[in-house]
């Protein structure tokens, strides 16, 4: 079966973040058709809203599947609802227990209803281009540009690595 390498972004700040955040990379270790290739250390960022809420925990990790992006981001809502996410639909940046999103999904561009690919905010969030960049330094993005460039004009923010978290996972 034809497999891609997806870039998958994991945050949250409410609750225990960095052990969901862990729990969560370990549920997407045992997705079905998939297999975990890198992952990002931990990252404390300061959250991107008016809202006053935590700083929040991020990693981004790599995995190669065979599942499509709907299949993939139905199952990254199904762990996000393991978490007990709950979404308001009438708040933006809201805290959240677990936030999942494809980042990058193989050379693809998706604009679906339900999923945009490359993620339409990932050009504006350190906190993903930071672990995006620690785990894929040399990335390219078509239309967009290397991570590199990305990182110096995203907006600043306070992040900070927190652990190197296991690496079992090797990068090809
Ligand atoms: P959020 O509140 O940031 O978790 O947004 C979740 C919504 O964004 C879901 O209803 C998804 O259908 C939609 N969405 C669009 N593009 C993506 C993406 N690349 N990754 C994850 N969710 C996405």
């Amino acid at each position: 079966m034809p497999v891609e390498e997806v870039f998958i972004g994991i945050g949250g700040n409410m609750g225990d973040s960095s052990n969901i955040v862990i729990q969560a990379i370990d549920c997407l270790t045992k997705l079905t058709n998939t297999r975990m290739k890198a992952q990002s250390s931990l990252y404390l960022s300061e959250p991107v809203s008016e809202i006053p809420q935590n700083d929040y925990v991020n990693a981004v990790v790599l995995v190669e599947t065979s599942l499509q992006p709907l299949e993939l981001l139905l199952e990254l809502q199904a762990i996000e609802h393991a978490f007990y996410r709950y979404r308001d639909p009438n708040l933006k940046w809201a805290p959240r227990t677990l936030d999942l999103d494809i980042i990058l999904f193989g050379s693809r561009s998706l604009n679906d209803s339900h999923l945009k690919i490359p993620h339409p905010e990932m050009q504006n969030r350190l906190f993903v281009l930071e672990p995006l960049f620690e785990i894929s330094g040399d990335l390219y993005i078509p239309g967009l540009g290397s991570l590199k460039y990305l990182i110096d004009k995203a907006p600043a923010i306070e992040i900070n690595a927190l652990s190197t978290i296991s690496n079992s996972a090797d990068r090809k």
